[in-house]
C-alpha cells in the first residue's frame, strides 16, 4: 500500500459500480410519507471541486517522511476532508469545501508515525488520524484548532498481522480494512467477529479509537471488549499496555486509549482476541406483535439464557421501511410469504436473530432463543427472511446515495438506555426527530431498531429520511440533531453507544461525563499531547464551553 486508497466513491459510499434502484412501488410509497422530492443531482466533479489552498508543510516532515509519503493531491485532499455522515456527503456533493488538509501524509511504520508527531508537535501542526473515513460524528474534520497547518495522517500502511493460535489473540495493525483483517484471520482459521456496517471500509485503528460495535456484538462482543492490549504514539511518548488476560493493576489504561478518537495519539495496532471460524452460520427472521413486546423478548434473553449473536428488534416504521425498500424478491418477498403464512397478523415488528459457531452450540442457543421468542408471542418467518436482511446488511449505505441523488436527507443516530428507561427514549428521540422535521416542513418518515443488547440495556439506532431543502442541507440536518441529542441527554440515555463523540457530540460530554469528567480527559490530554496538535476540536469540548 505505498498510496492512499482510492477505491471507494470520493462523493458517497463504498463501490462506485454499487447503485441501488428503488422500484416504482418503494417510490411511491416514500412519496406518499415525505412528499414530492425533487431530485439533487451531484454538482461536484473532482477537477471543479472548490478547496482551499494549501500551506506549505514544515521542511523537517518532508525529510522525515520522504516524498514517497506526502500526498498534496485536489482528491487525496478531499478524500480526508470529511467522514460520511449525512451532512459529509452533502458537502462533497455541493463541491465546496471550506476546509481540508494540507497534505496527507502515510507513515510507513510506527517509528514514522513517532517521528511526524514530535516534528509535528515542534512546528505546530495540527495532526487528523485517519483510518477508513468512515466516521459519522465529524471525527476526520480537518480543524486546526490553535494551529495554522494541518495534516490527515492515513495509517494505511499499518498492515501487520501476527496470530497466536495458542492464545486466540491477534495483533493487527491499524490500518487494516475489516475485510483485510477478516481475510487475513481466515488463514488461521479464526474470526474477529466484528462486523459493523461500514466494514467494507473501516479499519481496525479506527474500530479501536471509536469503541466501534458490530452487528453481531451481543454474541462475540463490541470492539473494546474484544480488545487484550493497545498501544498508544503520542506526541510526547509512548504507551503500551500488557498482553494478558487481565490485571488488577489500577485503573485500566487500556481504556483510556480505547475510545479516544486519536485526540491523544495515534494507536498502531491492537491486539484482539479471536474465536474460532463459525463452522455454522444461521439468521432467522420472527415477527412480534409490537416493538414493547420485541424489546421484552430481548431483554428475557438477555437477562435469562443468554443471547444470539446477532439481535435486532425492528420498530413497526422500520418494519414497513424494510418492506417498501427491499424490493419483492428481498425481505419484502420473504416477509410476504411469512404474512400470507401468519394470516392472523397484520402488522408487527420484525425480530432478526443470528447464531454463529459449532452445531450444536448453534442448535442449543437457538432452542433457548426459540423458547423466548414463542413465549413472548413472537412468529416465526424462516431463515430466507433473515439470510436476506444477512446479506443485504451492508447495502443501507449505498441505498442513502440513491436517496440523496433523488433529493432525500437521510440520516441516522444512536443511543443506549437501561431496560426501565428504553421504552422513554425511544419515544422521546423519536418524538424529537419527527418535531424538528416537521417544524422545518420537511415531516419525515422516522424508524428505529433495538440492537446491541446487555442484560441491563440496549441501544437503539434512529434512521430518518424526509424532503432535503436544497442549499440548507446542513442547517436542516444540525436542527435536526440538535433536537435529538437535547432528547437523549434530557432522558439520561448516552450521546453514543457506537458512533463515538467526535466533532458532533463534543458539545454534550459535559452531559456524559460531567465537568471534572471533561477536566481528567483535558488533563491526559496535557500530558500526552502538550501541544494540543492531535485531533483539535473532537471529544473534548473546547475550554471555552463548558
Ligand atoms: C455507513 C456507515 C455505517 C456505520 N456503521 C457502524 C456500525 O455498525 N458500528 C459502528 O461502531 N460504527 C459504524 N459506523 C461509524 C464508523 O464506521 C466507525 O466509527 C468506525 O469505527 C470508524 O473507523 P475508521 O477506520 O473509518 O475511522 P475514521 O473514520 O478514519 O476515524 C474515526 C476516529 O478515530 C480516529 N482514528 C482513526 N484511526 C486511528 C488510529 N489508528 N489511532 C488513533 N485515532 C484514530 C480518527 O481521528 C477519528 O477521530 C458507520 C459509519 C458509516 C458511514
Amino acid at each position: 500500500m505505498d498510496e492512499p486508497r482510492r477505491d471507494s466513491k470520493w462523493w458517497g459510499w463504498g463501490d462506485p459500480a454499487i447503485s441501488p434502484k428503488l422500484d416504482a412501488e418503494a417510490l411511491a410509497t416514500l412519496r406518499e410519507r415525505v412528499g414530492e422530492l425533487s431530485p439533487s443531482p451531484r454538482a461536484a466533479t473532482l477537477e471543479g471541486f472548490e478547496l482551499p489552498s494549501p500551506e506549505p508543510l514544515p521542511p523537517a516532515l518532508i525529510e522525515a517522511v520522504g516524498a514517497a509519503g506526502i500526498f498534496t493531491s485536489r482528491e487525496d485532499r478531499i478524500r480526508h476532508a470529511t467522514g460520511r455522515g449525512y451532512v459529509d456527503l452533502a458537502r462533497l456533493r455541493s463541491g465546496r469545501l471550506d476546509a481540508a488538509p494540507d497534505a496527507v501524509v502515510l507513515p510507513a511504520d510506527a517509528e514514522a508515525v513517532r517521528r511526524v508527531l514530535e516534528i509535528c508537535a515542534v512546528e505546530g501542526v495540527a495532526v487528523v488520524p485517519f483510518g477508513g473515513g468512515t466516521s459519522v460524528v465529524g471525527g476526520i474534520e480537518p480543524l486546526r484548532g490553535a494551529h495554522g497547518r494541518l495534516i490527515s495522517l492515513d495509517l494505511a500502511r499499518l498492515r501487520g498481522v501476527e496470530v497466536d493460535g495458542r492464545s486466540l489473540t491477534a495483533r493487527l495493525g491499524a490500518g487494516l480494512r475489516g475485510p483485510e483483517a477478516e481475510a487475513a484471520l481466515a488463514e488461521r482459521g479464526v474470526t474477529l467477529g466484528h462486523f459493523p456496517q461500514s466494514f467494507e471500509y473501516a479499519t481496525i485503528g479506527g474500530f479501536a479509537a471509536t469503541r466501534s460495535a458490530g452487528q453481531a456484538s451481543s454474541g462475540y462482543g463490541r470492539f473494546d471488549a474484544l480488545v487484550s492490549s493497545v498501544r498508544l504514539i503520542a506526541p510526547a511518548g509512548e504507551l503500551r499496555t500488557l498482553e494478558t488476560p487481565h490485571t488488577a493493576a489500577g485503573p485500566a489504561l487500556r481504556e483510556l486509549i480505547v475510545g479516544s478518537e486519536g485526540v491523544f495519539g495515534i494507536i498502531p495496532e491492537v491486539t484482539v482476541r479471536v474465536r474460532p471460524a463459525p463452522r455454522v452460520r444461521r439468521y432467522e427472521a420472527w415477527i412480534a406483535a409490537s416493538f414493547e413486546a420485541g424489546a421484552e423478548i430481548v431483554r428475557s434473553l438477555a437477562q435469562g439464557p443468554g443471547l444470539p449473536d446477532v439481535i435486532r428488534v425492528s420498530d413497526e416504521e422500520e418494519t414497513r421501511v424494510a418492506l417498501m425498500l427491499s424490493g419483492p424478491r428481498g425481505l419484502a418477498g420473504a416477509l410476504f410469504g411469512g404474512y400470507l403464512g401468519l394470516r392472523r397478523r397484520r402488522d408487527g415488528c420484525l425480530v432478526v436473530i443470528g447464531l454463529e459457531g459449532e452445531e450444536e452450540s448453534v442448535a442449543r442457543r437457538r432452542a433457548l432463543s426459540v423458547r423466548e421468542l414463542r413465549r413472548g408471542g413472537a412468529a416465526y418467518l424462516g431463515q430466507a427472511a433473515g439470510r436476506s436482511w444477512e446479506h443485504g446488511r451492508f447495502q443501507g449505505p449505498y441505498l442513502r446515495d440513491t436517496l440523496m441523488g433523488m433529493g432525500a436527507l437521510v440520516e441516522t443516530l444512536e443511543t443506549a438506555h437501561t431496560w426501565a428507561k428504553l421504552g422513554d427514549l425511544h419515544a422521546a428521540v423519536g418524538a424529537a426527530i419527527r418535531d424538528s422535521l416537521a417544524a422545518q416542513g420537511t415531516p419525515g418518515l422516522v424508524s428505529c431498531h433495538l440492537s446491541h443488547a446487555y442484560p441491563d440495556g440496549a441501544s437503539l439506532y434512529f434512521t430518518f429520511i424526509s424532503r432535503a431543502r436544497h442549499g440548507e442541507e446542513a442547517g436542516q440536518w444540525r436542527a435536526v440533531k440538535r433536537a435529538a441529542s437535547e432528547a437523549i441527554v434530557a432522558t439520561g440515555g448516552t450521546i453514543t453507544h457506537h458512533h463515538a463523540v467526535g466533532r458532533d457530540h463534543a458539545p454534550y460530554m459535559a452531559a456524559e461525563v460531567g465537568r471534572e469528567g471533561i477536566e481528567v480527559l483535558r488533563a491526559v490530554k496535557r500530558q500526552l499531547d502538550p501541544a494540543g496538535i492531535m485531533n483539535p476540536g473532537k471529544l473534548i469540548p473546547p475550554e471555552s464551553t463548558t
